[in-house]
């Protein structure tokens, strides 16, 4: 999982599994996306076939892992999990493939990070659901056929773009998770509390979702530390003004900016004087992977008006130097 936006521990694990809508009807938002994949699977139901594979694309903590579980279950099938990073072989992937019962779900996560020759594999199984397992070295290496069971295979990936276009293809629904309006937010961060028994305000549940940065994983850590202050600090109940007050204590400014959206606007615009910068440069001033930048700071700051990408690198908005109360440099030849 990509710094600062997977589950952070064991603990939060175990709550995550919890919050985790089991049906449909339970998923909060993604009206269309909701719309089109119950048809989907509903029609492959009264067929009887195993649906289309499906591509989720959308950034860390917006749902794909949890819509995985429901195709799963709304199916009535078993899921198998696994991901990109873990299959480094094709024989890794030919070794679940191989033992997939008739209908079974695969789900992969980050399936961008799949090694190729894998990927390759991937292809056939999706498309004839068969895959050649390759025996011995050099020229006496032969491929041997080998049949593996209908299954429906669940991709999610961060970065849609960078799939390559055959795999891509192979996948007959796919799905792009957008961030998350504050009032859908604010309905899970509802149901969240109500399913951890936290007494939660009605402005103060408004709050926490208005700072999620559109991201449900975000909205359920943050009622997590709210619930927290509330305990120590109070009776317990989160009023608005205690969430306020968590929420500036764990550094999440009135917008859903963190700490790294916060290190990296001001570093485009102290050290960079607004950009453009490219990607890589800009990463390793905040001490980050390039990649994390990208997918998890990048798409919300852009996404509230304060970033931009630009093919020259990322430029600073006006709206970026007043939110973090800068002043931006005269524009030159003036
Ligand atoms: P991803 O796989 O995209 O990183 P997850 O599916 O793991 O995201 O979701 C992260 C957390 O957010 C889970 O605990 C889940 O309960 C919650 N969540 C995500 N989407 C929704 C939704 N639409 N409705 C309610 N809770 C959600």
């Amino acid at each position: 999982r990509l710094v600062g936006s997977g589950a952070e521990g064991p603990d939060e694990e175990v709550i995550e599994a919890a919050l985790r809508p089991k049906r449909l009807d339970d998923f909060v938002g993604q009206e269309r996306v909701r719309e089109q994949l119950g048809l989907v699977l509903h029609s492959a139901l009264r067929r009887s076939r195993t649906p289309d594979h499906v591509l989720l694309s959308g950034g860390p903590g917006l749902g794909k892992t949890t819509l995985a579980m429901i195709i799963a279950a709304e199916l009535g099938q078993p899921l198998r999990v696994s991901s990109g990073p873990a299959i480094e072989r094709a024989g890794d992937l030919a070794a679940i493939l191989s033992t997939l019962a008739e209908g079974e779900v695969l789900f992969l996560d980050e399936i961008h990070r799949m090694a190729r020759p894998a990927e390759e594999m991937l292809y056939m199984a999706m498309e004839d659901f068969r895959v050649d397992v390759v025996v011995g070295k050099g020229p006496g290496a032969t491929a041997i056929p080998l049949d593996i069971a209908p299954f429906t295979l669940v991709g999610a990936t961060t970065r849609a773009g960078m799939l390559p276009g055959p795999l891509r293809d192979r996948f007959g629904f796919v799905a792009h998770m957008d961030f998350y309006g504050p009032e859908e937010l604010e309905v899970i961060v509802r149901r969240s509390a109500r399913l951890l028994d936290v007494k939660i305000a009605d402005d103060a549940a408004a709050e926490v979702a208005g700072r999620s940065r559109g991201t449900p994983r975000i909205a359920n850590r943050l009622l997590r530390r709210v619930r927290d202050f509330a305990e120590v600090r109070a009776d317990g109940v989160v009023t608005a003004g205690l969430a306020r007050a968590a929420l500036e204590l764990y550094e999440v400014d009135e917008r859903g900016l963190d700490r790294l959206d916060r290190a990296v606007l001001r570093s485009l615009l102290a050290t960079f004087g607004g950009g453009p910068v490219g990607l890589s440069t800009l990463a390793v001033s905040v001490g980050e992977e390039p990649e994390t930048v990208e997918v998890v700071a990048e798409p919300f700051l852009v996404r509230q008006g304060l970033l931009a990408r630009t093919p020259r690198g990322r430029i600073a908005t006006p709206a970026a130097w007043t939110h973090l109360g800068l002043t931006p440099p005269p524009p030159p030849g003036d």
